[in-house]
């Protein structure tokens, strides 16, 4: 019987941030681990005392040992697959084992765990129902611009890793074509000088320079549009709000937020429309003698 492809996520800093039945997986259920970097999972291993054979499998030689893999598993033998740092796959090499091993037949067993991009998302304080996740942003210049112009466009909430060599060319960028869409940037995230700065990529991009923290790992993760409801008929949103029961201010800062407006400008707005502001009574408001 053909043994079973474990994906096992390891921690993406913090070395308690690995499950127990990963830990168990490791130890008792595989005979041998595929991993990026043979001395960074030693190190992981030998925190929790497990001794197996470590094969490397990166992506300098992913496709040259699938087939040792799979005759490994062919064998009978289980296999681990762990990456340097968080969920394998996510931005990391395991594509090619794990679509080979699906092919054959032969039965795969992902765990879930630590990422980076999931851990940055919560985090954020930005909208997260729906997310884009690109992984690492290009590193030519013009294909970085195209993807970047792609989100300014996107909506939603976008995920990207970043590296600390490109993250203020980066940040000038976005600032550029993303203007005041809000940023938050997660910096070693789980571990000791873990880090969250909010703001515009503008603003981010300053508090880097200034706190002199262009450094550690870096995961982006870029908040959804404002989309405005510009074509809003003011007075009569303004009225409907009251006759739900809304104060009128409140209808007015209400109505001032969804068209993006400043709350003057919408109270004039509903002036010109004819809708009554803030202290003047509505016929409908006076009681009857
Ligand atoms: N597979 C990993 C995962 O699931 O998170 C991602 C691997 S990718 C090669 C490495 C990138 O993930 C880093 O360059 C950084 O952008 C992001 N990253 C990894 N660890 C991080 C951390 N502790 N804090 C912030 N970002 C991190």
């Amino acid at each position: 019987m053909p043994g079973t492809l474990y994906v096992v996520p390891t921690p993406i800093g913090n070395l308690e941030d690995i499950t127990l039945r990963a830990v168990r997986v490791l130890r008792e259920e595989v005979q041998l681990i595929a991993c990026e970097d043979t001395r960074q999972t030693q190190k992981l291993l030998d925190h929790y005392g497990i001794r197996k054979p470590l094969l490397s499998y990166h992506e300098h030689n992913e496709l040259a040992r699938v087939p040792e893999i799979l005759s490994s598993l062919r064998g009978g033998e289980s296999v681990a697959l762990v990456s340097d740092a968080g969920t394998p796959l996510v931005s990391d090499p395991g594509y090619r084992i794990v679509t080979a091993a699906v092919a054959e037949g032969v039965t795969v067993i992902p765990l879930p765990g630590a990422s980076a991009a999931l851990t940055a998302l919560a985090g954020s304080g930005l909208p997260s129902n729906e997310f884009w996740f690109i992984g690492f942003l290009p590193s030519k210049a013009s294909a970085r611009r195209q993807i970047l112009s792609q989100i300014a466009g996107h909506s939603g909430t976008v995920i990207t890793y970043e590296t600390p060599h490109r993250i203020l060319e980066t940040l000038a960028e976005m600032s550029e074509l993303l203007k005041e869409r809000p940023v938050a940037l997660a910096r070693e995230l789980t571990k000791l000088y873990e880090e969250f700065v909010r703001g515009t990529a503008a603003e981010i991009r300053e508090h880097l320079i200034r706190n002199q923290s262009v450094r550690g790992e870096m995961t982006l993760v870029i908040g959804a549009m404002e989309v405005h409801e510009t074509d809003l008929d003011a007075a009569a949103e303004i009225a409907r709000l009251e006759e739900q029961g809304m104060a009128r201010m409140d209808a007015i800062k209400n109505v001032a937020k969804r068209m993006g407006l400043p709350k003057r400008e919408v109270y004039r707005l509903a002036e010109a429309q004819g809708s009554n502001p803030p202290g003047r009574r509505r016929d409908s408001d006076r009681t009857r003698p």
